[in-house]
């Protein structure tokens, strides 16, 4: 008797290119959401990208709600949601980097409206997954939400963001890898539900992207368009799967350990590159890839060391020994790693000396 069955939630319009921002009037006609909207966005983004679209809708006779968050926490989860019920929008627009685009989708989900992503960097695989993180006091709570029902991502703009985002987000791709890795250890040990599709696309995202290393340079539209289409590529392995096994495993736990641990010290993705050699490692030992992931790290600029990530080396060993705390997620890192194997790791593939 057959009796699985899967739901897979992707989003309808995928607008990636030169420009595209003066199509976000289109893209939500397209979907025909009516009514008003609310524009979720953070302080530069709303300069470079949510007052022009304000102006595009004003000129249709719509007038959009603003709310402009300095910081990513649940309290400006709660503020969208108030002014949501406040001002009577019909849907929600995340215009920004990670931060604003996580709070709209968070905020969306909980009040159960439609949701659009309007990326100004192409910092992480948030811009288009469907699931949010959010820092809850010394902790960060990746919790369910809405994924979007449009990505809008104007290559113009991505181009012109802080070139150590854009690395940042090449390193959450090339971090595929190793995700993959403890996603199928999971599998085959702990009977964890596993997608060849899903795997086989996450993987393969993170190796179109290394071999295109020599496009991504800093200002370069072209390198914005790769590493956008690989996040876009990303997201839809993780919709998927179900679940962001196929974009994170223990480099992530590792990350995460290290946000509670040095808040703000480091972006996530370079966070989870660094993570990476190091599980690589742990997977296939001196002979493994981790070679090649720190390779590739470093031939587009994001850091390979804990000095790269201005971390000390006693707390990254602190969050290789800790992390496999954080969530019932079962990786190469199993029940914990004693702190000398830790040191061991860390030190032979140079991430402390
Ligand atoms: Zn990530």
């Amino acid at each position: 008797m057959f009796e699985k069955s899967t739901w897979i939630r992707l989003p309808r319009n995928v607008v990636v290119g030169h420009g595209v921002i003066d199509q976000v009037v289109d893209v939500i006609d397209d979907l025909q959401l009516q009514g008003r909207p609310l524009f979720v966005t953070s302080p530069t983004p709303r300069e470079v990208a949510a007052e022009p679209i304000v102006t595009a809708f004003e000129a249709t006779g719509v007038e959009p709600a603003v709310v402009t968050i300095e910081k990513a926490t649940f309290d400006a989860v709660e503020r969208v949601i108030e002014t949501a019920n406040a001002e009577d929008v019909s849907y929600l627009v995340g215009i920004g980097g990670g931060k604003a685009i996580d709070i709209a989708k968070m905020a969306s989900y909980h009040l159960e409206m439609g949701f659009c992503s309007v990326p100004t960097a192409a910092s992480h695989d948030g811009i288009v997954s469907n699931r949010g993180s959010v820092p809850d006091g010394d902790t960060r709570h990746s919790v369910a939400a809405e994924p979007p029902l449009a990505v809008i991502a104007d290559t113009e703009i991505l181009a012109n963001a802080p070139w150590e985002l854009t690395t940042a987000g090449c390193a959450d791709i090339i971090s595929n890898y190793t995700a993959v890795m403890d996603w199928r250890l999971a599998h085959r040990l702990k009977n964890v539900e596993y997608s060849e599709y899903a795997a086989a696309l996450a993987e393969m995202t993170a190796e179109i992207l290394v071999d295109n290393a020599d496009l991504i340079r800093p200002g370069l539209e072209e390198s914005a368009w790769v590493v956008t289409k690989a996040l876009m590529s990303s997201g839809v392995a993780m919709s998927i799967a179900g679940s962001s096994r196929p974009a994170s495993g223990a480099e992530h736990l590792f990350s995460h350990q290290l946000d509670r641990l040095a808040p703000d010290a480091a972006l996530h993705g370079h966070q989870v590159g660094v993570g990476s050699i190091m599980t690589a490692y742990l997977h296939g030992g001196e002979r493994g890839i981790w070679r090649d992931i720190r390779n590739a790290l470093a031939s587009i600029d994001a850091p390979t060391t804990a000095d790269g990530l201005g971390i000390d080396d006693k707390t990254v060993i602190e969050a290789l020994t800790t992390c496999h705390e954080i969530r019932d997620r079962y990786t190469i890192l199993g029940d914990g790693m004693d702190e000398r194997a830790a040191r061991e790791v860390a030190t032979k593939t140079g991430v402390i000396d």
